[in-house]
């Protein structure tokens, strides 16, 4: 064979001859049968111009490694499969050993290692690989799932890898999630969530309508609006508003999970920093319907406005503090609706 196309020149020792002299490296078009099918594929050859004709190419080990590779690469191609290169590229992105993304996926240590050198993927194996590529999420989820693999250092590491890679909308995602699993064992109906199971939409709707009407909602005084707003909720309807569960605290009634709040996706908050503080300013939304909200429930709304728009962080926090449901309950206890009934009219 011959007809390939010349890369370059090199001097070195040939092989073939014998002596120190220019060399040619070439590449063609060569066949090969990979699982049982004809695969045209690049194949690289030095080129022996003092030699006879019937013996005038010879190629290195790395030469012939790499030639399979790219043979086995156009089988991948022709299958719809991802590439050695494919496979690389998707270890890198998350800062992945050939051992590492073998664990996180769950298979044997030396599979990826294989599948980037020698053998070609099965199809469910592809799968899998293009799943991690596509959605980081699926890739945390499998982190959780195999964590125990790996050190914890690491593990913190990977996920760490694995975030950067998330988008905004699977970072709002991971906070709802967030949210919802501090209220795992609040999803039956209760006097902790005021027979009502945990609303994000609702919550978010109720947040922004505050907002719109309060310039300066900051985060003390809106977990107060909220924990009155599910109170009086409870009282006229027998239900709370948004599923939140309250507990005692040195400033008034704090919801569970408050932290994770301000990072929902439909929540509007901006860190402002003073000089000793960081202060949460929570601010309407204008992608959400507040025509979402019933008559009832902008009642009210309204009316916990109505009543708290002036006051300071600090008059709210006093005024909570006499509060029958917040007296009868004690430190980090959780208030339960039953006593939010008590709430004094205004
Ligand atoms: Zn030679």
């Amino acid at each position: 064979m011959n007809g390939g196309k010349l890369i370059r020149k090199i001097k070195m020792e040939c092989p073939l001859c014998d002596k120190v002299h220019e060399i040619e490296q070439r590449i063609r078009v060569a066949k090969t049968i990979i699982k049982g099918e004809e695969v045209n594929y690049e194949e690289n050859y030095y080129f022996c111009p003092n030699s006879e004709e019937d013996e005038n190419e010879f190629s290195t080990a790395k030469m012939e490694n790499e030639n399979l590779l790219n043979a086995r690469n156009e089988y991948r191609k022709a299958h719809g499969l991802l590439t050695s290169n494919d496979i690389v590229a998707i270890r890198e992105k998350y800062g992945l050993s050939q051992v590492d993304l073998a664990k996180l996926l769950g298979w044997g240590e030396a599979t990826i290692s294989r599948y980037e050198s020698k053998a070609i993927q099965d199809d469910a194996y592809d799968n899998m690989l293009r799943i991690i590529d596509d959605n980081p999420l699926a890739a945390l989820d499998l982190l959780q799932k195999n964590g125990e693999q790996f050190a914890e250092n690491k593990k913190l590491a990977i996920k760490q890898k694995i975030m950067e890679n998330l988008d905004e909308e699977g970072r709002e995602y991971l906070q709802r999630k967030a949210l919802e699993s501090e209220y795992v064992e609040y999803e039956e109906l209760s006097d902790s969530n005021g027979m009502m199971k945990l609303n994000i939409p609702k919550l978010e709707l109720v947040i922004s309508y505050y907002a719109s009407k309060i310039k300066k909602l900051y985060k003390v005084k809106l977990m107060k609006m909220l924990w009155y707003a599910d109170s009086l909720s409870y009282k006229f309807h027998g239900h709370a508003m948004t599923g939140l569960v309250y507990c005692h605290e040195d400033m008034g009634a704090l919801p569970i999970g408050h932290y994770k709040i301000g990072g929902l996706q439909f929540v509007n908050m901006e860190e402002e920093c003073d000089y000793e503080n960081v202060k949460y300013h929570f601010l309407p939304n204008d992608k959400l319907d507040e025509s979402e909200l019933s008559v009832e429930e902008k009642e009210i709304l309204d009316k916990v406005i109505e009543k708290f728009k002036s006051y300071t962080a600090q008059q709210i926090i006093e005024y909570m503090h006499d509060e029958i449901a917040y007296k009868k309950t004690a430190d980090k206890e959780i208030i339960p609706f039953s006593l939010a009934e008590q709430i004094r009219d205004f």
